[in-house]
């Protein structure tokens, strides 16, 4: 038996064969495209011929294709079906992973290759391709002399071994942090399948007759919006914002001290002030200042915002409010206020008919494509559904999967990831997923949608599009391979169709009656838009901020007690309420210390934002829901990936430079 990785996949698309593989053969095609990619660029650097565009630049992008192939596959599994054996195995591979890179990017005469390319007679997106990697280079070190090139090299290897650390800590913090319970009174206020899915979980857990409460990735428990006993709403809300700083095995304060200290070295090695000025000068905010002064600009309107909140919640109370009866209350003035129940709305967003009949749809109506399930395909998992995606002329596109439900072997959140990035060079189509955290209900049981994933459904989708519709020469430039703070755009952008007249009156209809979704309902959610946003926006800014103030320090200024830290940064900040933790605290912020991913990019989500508050005006002003729109969205923005400055493809599209106004409207921060 041959190692099916070794060679291009022959599935559709090139679709990983999942079922075929085993954590040895992941091991095994990953080991050998290490190699034959050093020995790729071996040929490369060893050509006797001068340096041209052709020998180099092009040479390079024909190169790491079994790398590719098999680490796409491979942390796809990493993220969402991780058997012990794939855990430690990415234990083992990441510092690999970044030593390759340290080995490529720190390769003295491949840079000077790259340097002597002549890009006079190079079309843009080659010439822009040059520039690229020559960032990349000076980003990496390649400047420094042998021993700050050494140092780098461990500082990294570290950092990739801290972060493995980090992820796999949260995630096994998370499911020791889930709350016993004995009696179904304690549950009361729970809808009636989250009962039975904590009865179900604690079974599964060995506890028969007994109730396990489960925490989920972000700060926010939803079960803290409906527990009615308010002892149990206190002591979810406690394990969850004490998780990875309780001071066990699974404490992550050390681990994060330690990476904002190496961070800091890093920076400072490579010429930076700190690690967020690092970041800075990869993303298209113009530098961290402008980023800082954004968000505290947004900072004390939050706060204002989150006060008046306060107050309304601690009147319905009728007692002083505690930070584990926010999300209560609040959806209790939410019911009342409003007259919006939360509950009373998920027979209305079934999931299967929400993807077909609202995110597809959204997208048929936009950008003319279709969606045609393949059944004859598998993912790596029983739940995964595939379906390909063709043109309206009916010409491929690529593939989609939807990995929905959440389970024990998948970390928290959700995200969209590619297993094949579009490129013409390599003639290949995408092929993208979409992973959330949905709870499954019981067999023969519908799926019925909370607002906050039915928002999540189509952010993520939104990502889809843009890995999807990728129409570059290059795979370094494929989709969604933008800035970080630049990426959440697209994805946000796909969140305006959700109460889009046509698209909700297409999808929300009730699972038992089919009736649509009264529009006396949508009205009042409508009205009751602004309500919580006070509350969202400075639990957002929190977080954005903490991570700021972990990425700003000097080498030696890290700080011996983490929560204290903590809790200083977000006080200078004006960001401190003490009904309000941060979105995530440093014990379990994933973002940025499982991994280098968001590390003084959580800024992302709002600076992308403001991007996406002007292209939903710029829609409504054109029309909506139309073909003609979606079609230059997809032109313009979409199909561009990183192959022409993100900002001038948002600037063609707008006709002008983007304002902070529309946001500041959206979230009620004028
Ligand atoms: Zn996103």
């Amino acid at each position: 038996m041959t190692n099916p990785l070794l060679a291009a996949s022959p599935l559709s698309y090139g679709l990983p064969p999942f079922e075929a593989l085993t954590a040895e053969e992941y091991r095994e095609a990953i080991e050998a495209g290490l190699s034959a990619h050093l020995d790729e660029i071996r040929t490369i650097t060893g050509n006797a011929q001068p340096a041209t565009f052709e020998n180099t630049a092009l040479a390079m992008e024909r190169s790491g294709q079994l790398l590719n192939r098999a680490a796409a596959a491979f942390f796809t599994l990493v993220s969402a079906d991780a058997t012990e054996q794939i855990r430690e195995l990415e234990t083992e591979l990441s510092p690999r992973f970044s030593a390759h890179q340290d080995e490529v990017y720190l390769n003295r005469g491949l840079y000077e290759r790259f340097a002597a390319i002549g890009t006079e007679n190079c079309d843009p997106e080659s010439a822009r391709l040059v520039e690229e990697y020559l960032k990349e280079f000076r980003q990496s070190g390649i400047q420094l002399e042998a021993p700050g090139q050494e140092r780098l090299r461990a500082i990294n290897a570290e950092l990739a071994r801290l972060g493995t650390e980090f992820g796999q800590r949260v995630k096994e913090g998370m499911k020791s942090a889930a709350l016993l319970l004995d009696d179904v009174s304690d549950l009361a206020g729970l809808p009636a399948d989250d009962v039975a899915s904590a009865a179900e979980a604690a079974r599964a857990a060995g506890h028969d007759g007994k109730y396990l409460l489960t925490l989920i990735q972000p700060g926010n428990q939803p079960a803290l919006a409906a527990l009615e006993n308010r002892d149990i709403r206190r002591r979810l809300f406690e394990a969850s914002v004490a998780r990875g700083s309780d001071g066990g095995s699974l404490d992550v304060l050390d681990l994060a001290r330690s990476m904002a200290e190496l961070r800091a070295e890093k920076a400072s090695l490579l010429g930076f002030d700190n690690y967020a000025e690092l970041v800075a000068d990869r993303q298209t905010a113009p530098d961290f200042e402008a980023v800082r002064t954004m968000l505290n600009r947004m900072a004390s309107a939050a706060i204002r915002n989150a006060d008046a909140e306060a107050a309304a919640l601690a009147e319905v109370a009728g007692h002083p409010l505690e930070a584990w009866d926010w999300a209560y209350y609040s959806a209790k003035v939410r019911r009342e206020k409003y007259d919006v129940d939360e509950q009373a709305l998920r027979p209305y967003f079934e999931l299967n008919r929400t993807i077909t009949d609202g995110v597809f749809f959204a997208a048929t109506s936009l950008y003319g494509i279709t969606f045609h399930e393949r059944a004859d395909l598998q993912g790596y998992h029983p739940d995964v559904r595939i379906w390909e995606v063709r043109n309206e002329d009916g010409s491929a596109l690529g593939l989609f999967l939807g990995d929905y439900y959440a389970r024990e072997s998948k970390r928290g959140g959700a995200w969209m990831n590619s297993l094949v990035d579009q490129s013409d060079l390599l003639g290949t189509q995408p092929v993208v997923v979409n992973t959330l955290n949905i709870s499954k209900p019981p067999a023969g049981e519908p799926t019925l949608l909370t607002l906050d994933e039915l928002r999540t459904l189509f952010h993520e989708f939104g990502h889809a599009l843009h890995g999807l519709f990728s129409n570059v020469t290059y795979p370094r430039f494929s989709g969604t391979a933008v800035p970080r703070d630049f990426v959440e755009y697209p994805s946000q952008v796909n969140e305006m169709w959700i109460m889009w007249p046509e698209v909700l009156s297409n999808y929300a209809r009730h699972h038992l009656t089919g009736q649509p979704l009264p529009q006396d309902i949508v009205d009042r959610l409508e009205e009751s838009r602004l309500w919580g946003e006070g509350f969202a926006t400075a639990e957002y800014l929190g977080a954005a901020l903490l991570d700021l103030a972990w990425h700003v320090l000097e080498p030696g200024g890290v700080p011996g007690d983490a929560l204290e830290f903590e809790a200083k940064a977000l006080a200078s900040a004006g960001i401190a309420h003490p009904l309000i933790p941060p979105r995530y605290r440093t014990g379990y912020f994933q973002h940025i210390f499982a991994g280098a991913g968001y590390a003084a990019g959580y800024y992302s989500y709002i600076w992308s934002e403001v991007l996406d508050a002007e292209t939903v005006d710029w829609f409504r002003e054109n029309g909506g829901l139309t073909r003609a729109n979606g079609e230059r969205f997809r032109q313009e923005l979409l199909s561009r990936g990183n192959s022409r400055d993100p900002l001038d493809s948002f600037r063609i599209l707008r006709g002008r430079d983007a304002r902070l106004e529309p946001l500041l409207k959206r979230r009620g921060l004028e």
